[in-house]
């Protein structure tokens, strides 16, 4: 692959986590086209620390909950949470990996458009609180947009040697987190161990949360519509417990093309970054077809899953709905954690909040900013100040 071309280099937002972890892995499978140049982490300094270390290529570092910026072995490191913007905005890259969690991931993701660098872009919380101001900024920018959530890797595999306009409709596929075969009456007295257990990937705390709820694969929906720019009534989603079809596409002569693996996100990862080429990737576990392998697709069910056509409602709101929905998931989630709130009470958080905080027809960045800000402290008030805790 790296014939006589320079190595890119890559800015990788999140560095400390499932998904920058994977994507470190990934690189070092090819020293030759990529380097490192800049990463960031939220609190995890001695992490940060043993990337250095191993990338001497790194010249830049941030860390939000370092209190000012300092320089180590020529090494800059930002402090604070604007570091990710600073870093988007000075480091010498071609390609931001966003793999950061959060409404935080969206100043970044803007600032690199803005500076016609590619993204790869596992931060889905960019589009489902920003879609209107990435896609903008998308219109006036050179920047290569790839995506790294395994769904919509899937669908931009499904898409290659098509035509586009013979899209009928895209299907996205569920497993149906760790709660999936319980009712919905049997939800009331969940605790934060058993959410955290998916029974298929292994990912950070807040998406495995998210899964279980439907959140996630409703921000999917809403992240598939900006992506691939269609109609929401072109996207549909149905339940497959083995997560092995990551997702699909189905034309208008109805041919279904899918996209088949293990639950291993370094694929789509490594694809975010090679698309269209797909070299050697070494992985623990490849999908075996000859081993017994039984596929099931199951119908939506928005009946024991509500969280995800309240998602796709906020998703068609535009405006600041999505942001609301974002920020009242990941703070009632966080009170879930902390155990503050019951489970149930995270799907409440989110619907109540939806109907509280006012809503904005055409949002700035800024008022995204103030709507996040201003929802977390109502459900916090609200959810549990309520409950005494
Ligand atoms: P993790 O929780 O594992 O990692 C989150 C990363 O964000 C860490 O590096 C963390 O740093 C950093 N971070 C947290 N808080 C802050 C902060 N205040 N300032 C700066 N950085 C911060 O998340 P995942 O890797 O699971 O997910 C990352 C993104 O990718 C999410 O948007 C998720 O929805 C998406 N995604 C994840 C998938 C997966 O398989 N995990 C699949 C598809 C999409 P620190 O370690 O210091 O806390
Ligand atoms: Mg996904």
């Amino acid at each position: 692959m790296a014939e006589d071309r320079k190595p890119r280099k890559i800015l990788l937002l999140g560095a400390t986590g499932s998904i920058g972890r994977q994507t470190l892995d990934v690189l070092s499978q090819h020293p030759d086209d990529f380097i490192v140049t800049g990463i960031s982490a939220g609190h995890n300094r001695e992490g940060l620390e043993e990337i250095v270390k191993e990338h001497p290529t790194i010249q830049a570092v941030g860390l939000s909950t370092l209190d000012h910026d300092e320089e180590i072995d020529g090494v800059v490191w930002y402090g604070k949470d604007d570091q990710m913007a600073r870093l988007a905005q000075t480091c010498d890259y071609d390609l931001m990996v966003n793999a950061v969690v959060g409404f935080r991931g969206l100043k970044p993701t803007l600032i690199a458009i803005e500076q016609n660098k590619d993204l790869a872009l596992a931060n889905k919380e960019s589009l489902v609180c920003g879609g209107e101001l990435v896609k903008k900024a998308l219109a006036k920018s050179s920047t290569h947009l790839t995506p790294i959530d395994s769904e919509h890797s899937a669908i931009f595999q499904c898409l290659q040697g098509n035509d586009f306009q013979d899209v009928n409709r895209l299907i996205i596929t569920a497993s149906g987190g760790s709660l999936r075969d319980l009712g919905r009456d049997e939800l009331m007295d969940i605790t934060p161990k058993r959410a955290l257990k998916h029974p298929s990937w292994n990912m950070g705390a807040r998406i495995t949360m998210d899964s279980s709820t439907m959140v996630n694969k409703g921000f999917e929906v809403i992240e598939a519509h900006y992506l691939f720019d269609l109609p929401y009534e072109k996207i549909d989603t149905v339940l497959h417990p083995q997560s092995i079809v990551h997702s699909m596409v189905e034309y208008k002569d109805h041919a279904i093309i899918a996209q088949l693996g293990s639950a291993d996100m370094r694929l789509p990862i490594q694809y975010a970054l090679f698309a269209p080429h797909r070299p050697v990737l070494q992985e623990d576990k490849p999908l075996d077809l000859t081993r017994t392998l039984t596929l099931d697709f199951k119908e939506m069910d928005f009946d024991r899953f509500p969280m995800l056509k309240t998602a796709i409602e906020a998703g068609k709101r535009k405006g600041n709905a999505g942001c609301i929905f974002n920020a009242a998931d990941e703070k009632a989630v966080e009170l879930f954690l902390n155990g503050k709130i019951s489970y149930l009470q995270i799907e409440d958080a989110i619907v109540q909040a939806l109907e509280a905080i006012d809503y904005i027809e055409d949002p700035s960045y800024e008022d995204l900013e103030a709507t996040d800000h201003k929802t977390r402290q109502w459900v916090e008030k609200t959810f549990a100040f309520e409950n005494g805790k």
